[in-house]
């Protein structure tokens, strides 16, 4: 057993014993982790606020080498959620994001940059005068997780064949292959959306944007809400999501108010 030091978002709390819980992190230096939080349900414990869902904290756990669980023994607050007593859209989107880093992570599978990108995400869904919109911060975020990760679609060509994708007023993308399929491999393809030639052009803007601009911070460009095709990408990156994980993620039926006009 050895000590961790390293920083965590808080993902989920569960109950474990009168006095203690099991927290669910996911942490810049080791990827997702359980730990048990021994003293965290009494009225003055160790943790001081730490512990509460969609924080950043700075944690110091035993890491325990076998299938046990890790003990955390220190967790200092470093980002409070604060939308989360007052603006019921922001906390969705900040439980949303956490409930996806949840799902799509393993244990053990360290990933800085997600967990980076994370970080800034939480803070601009935090945050009501950022430069940029909730909707923008969310499906970028969303985007990033997806590049990260490797699930980014493919939309420059056809899945099936490879060959590159012609100009047509509306492509099929197929949620089982991940991403264009061109109408010679249609044919017998479940799980298709028909997506419009500007919804295509709006989800290629923003995984370019991705691929481009990994380490980048900041965005002021960034406004894909307002673009006429984002009710439409918004649905087809909530379906995706949907379809990777097998089942729709708890959270995804309170966003949306996120969808805009259809
Ligand atoms: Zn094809």
């Amino acid at each position: 057993m050895e000590h961790e030091k390293t920083d965590a978002i808080v993902l989920r709390v569960v109950e474990f014993s009168e006095t203690s819980c099991i927290v669910t992190l996911f942490s810049r230096k080791l990827g997702k982790i359980s730990a048990i939080a021994k003293g965290a349900r009494r009225k003055k414990n160790p943790y001081e606020g730490a512990l509460d869902l969609i924080a950043i904290c700075r944690i110091v756990f035993l890491h325990k080498s076998s299938q046990s669980l890790d003990i955390l023994t220190e967790a200092k607050l470093e980002r409070r959620f604060r939308s989360a007593s007052t603006d019921l859209d922001r906390f969705y989107a900040g439980l949303y994001l956490i409930e996806l880093l949840n799902l799509l992570t393993d244990e053990a599978d360290p990933h800085e940059l997600l967990f980076d990108a994370a970080c800034l995400a939480i803070e601009r869904i935090d945050s009501p005068d950022s430069e940029i919109s909730l909707r923008d911060a969310l499906i970028e975020f969303e985007i990033q997780m997806l590049d990260l990760l490797g699930h980014l679609p493919m939309l420059t060509q056809c899945v099936g064949c490879g060959r590159m994708r012609k100009t047509m007023n509306r492509v099929h993308f197929g949620l089982n292959e991940g991403g264009v399929i061109c109408p010679d491999c249609r044919p017998g393809k479940q799980n298709i959306i028909s997506l419009s030639s500007e919804g295509l052009e709006l989800l290629l803007n923003l995984t370019d944007h991705q691929t481009k601009h990994r380490t980048k911070k900041t965005d002021p460009s960034a406004n894909s809400s307002n673009h006429p095709a984002y009710p439409e990408v918004r649905r087809l990156v909530s379906k995706y999501i949907l379809h990777l994980i097998g089942y729709p993620p708890r959270l995804q039926k309170y966003l949306g108010n996120l969808e805009g006009n259809r």
